[in-house]
């Protein structure tokens, strides 16, 4: 196959190199984490990436998350094709606005109304705003290894000690910013007492990844969620649920139904999504109770606002996902099938003789190579970066060489989408028994 030398992957980063900050308009798409070249797609179908060369990728990534039916699913293109024609954008209300936000409340029963945004960072930094509007409260608790999105406040890592407020991860923002900002250890149930302890009645708000998958995955532990439900209550505080990446992912319900299943009655306070919402269209949202939601400007005090917020090419897309991913037996499906290969990377290491721990829910997965044989799978951030980071790249390089697209960084979860097929799954895990070798 005859490829021009200017469409190359490696033409292409080069040239994206002038004009765009490291040649990628996301950071991790950038590869330095994994080193080599970032492929540049042409186009998806179903399962599949196909690069600027014509190569093929078996897709785990599907846009990091929202491609759940895979690319290009038919109903999803009609309803797009659909809008596009009624037209781009209005900034007026629309009926499909409603029908999204209908949706999601009968979905997910925490939630009694939504707010629609364009993206999970503002859905996150909207719904911090409104809890601290709510309780009348600055401070907030976040984990280590929990990603909400770039949104000032919650770009902090953990102060020197426990129960110290945080320093920014990021230059450009103030350490006034994040003063308010403490950062605890994920599953960590005696560092929650303390800083509940110490703070609760200042707390405005506890935000968590249910299942972290910005540290690759990582659940919160039951024990965890019960006493952070408890706290919360008891100080006041309101318990936010970043279900971004976990929402319509883990379950039909998100991770919060699974959680409500083993302890009944629970349930966060606000709950954040983006990524399946949309379908790959930019759409995200924030919902709660209709006695906090009523914070919200145009009815109360905080603001809240979008130009492009509830856009109707991106609402069709949503909803047209939603309503095939609602279909009885679909969760059912998607999950033998994350199980099937997550399983099957596990017994091709266990054949390879290389220690590996790895754990799926729903369409999401994740895999470690921990520090020695053994170990069971990490349960915070720290014990994640422990795991061998260049185990893990070489296993990259494996795999894309042979045609599979993994996240390229140890620190990023996994998506199987309703696309794969038992054969791509056959043929990745075949990859998997030669990288791992
Ligand atoms: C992806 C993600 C975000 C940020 O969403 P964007 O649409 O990239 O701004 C926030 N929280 C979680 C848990 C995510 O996975």
């Amino acid at each position: 196959m005859s490829i021009n030398p200017a469409s190359t992957n490696q033409a292409l980063f080069e040239r994206a190199q002038v004009s765009i900050p490291g040649g990628v308009n996301s950071p991790v798409r950038a590869f330095r984490a994994v080193g080599g070249t970032p492929r540049f797609i042409a186009r998806a179908e179903g399962a599949y990436l196909w690069d600027a060369e014509g190569r093929r990728y078996v897709d785990y990534i599907g846009s990091w998350g929202p491609m759940i039916l895979g690319h290009g699913h038919p109903a999803v293109l009609d309803a797009v094709q659909q809008a596009v024609r009624e037209g781009l954008s209005f900034g007026a209300p629309t009926e499909r606005e409603i029908e999204l936000a209908e949706t999601i409340i009968r979905l997910v029963p925490s939630v009694q109304q939504v707010r629609l945004v364009s993206s999970g960072t503002e859905a996150a930094m909207s719904a911090i705003r409104l809890a601290r509007g709510a309780t009348g409260r600055a401070k907030l608790i976040k984990f280590e290894g929990c990603y909400h999105g770039h949104a000032d406040a919650l770009l902090v890592k953990a102060g020197s000690g426990l129960a110290t407020f945080g320093h920014p991860t990021s230059a450009g923002v103030p350490p006034e910013v994040v003063q308010h900002t403490l950062v605890l250890e994920y599953n960590n149930v005696a560092q929650l007492e303390q800083a509940f302890a110490e703070h609760g009645s200042e707390l405005a708000c506890v935000i968590l990844e249910p299942i972290a998958g910005n540290m690759n995955f990582v659940r919160a532990s039951l024990p965890f969620v019960q006493r952070l439900r408890e706290l919360c209550t008891q100080h006041g505080a309101l318990l936010v649920f970043d279900e971004v990446m976990t929402g319509f992912r883990v379950a039909l319900g998100g991770a919060q139904s699974l959680y409500a299943r083993a302890l009944p009655g629970f349930a966060p306070d606000i709950t954040v999504f983006g990524k399946v919402i949309g379908g790959g269209m930019p759409l995200a949202a924030f919902g709660a109770s209709r006695d906090i939601m009523k914070q919200l400007a145009p009815l109360g005090p905080v603001y809240q606002a979008g130009t492009l917020s509830g856009n109707p090419v991106a609402t069709a897309c949503g909803l047209a996902t939603l309503r095939q991913i609602a279909q009885p037996g679909f969760y059912e499906a998607l999950s033998a099938k994350t199980r099937q290969l997550t399983e099957g990377l596990l017994a091709a290491a266990r054949d390879a003789g290389m220690p590996m721990v790895g754990d799926c829910e729903g369409g999401m997965f994740g895999f470690f190579f921990p520090p020695s044989a053994g170990d069971s799978l990490p349960q915070h951030y720290a014990a994640v970066m422990a795991t061998d980071k260049e185990r893990f790249n070489r296993f990259f390089h494996g795999m894309l060489d042979r045609g599979v697209y993994l996240a390229p960084a140890l620190y990023e979860a996994g998506f199987v989408s309703a696309a794969h097929s038992d054969e791509d799954i056959a043929a990745t895990l075949q990859a998997a028994s030669e990288a791992l070798r």
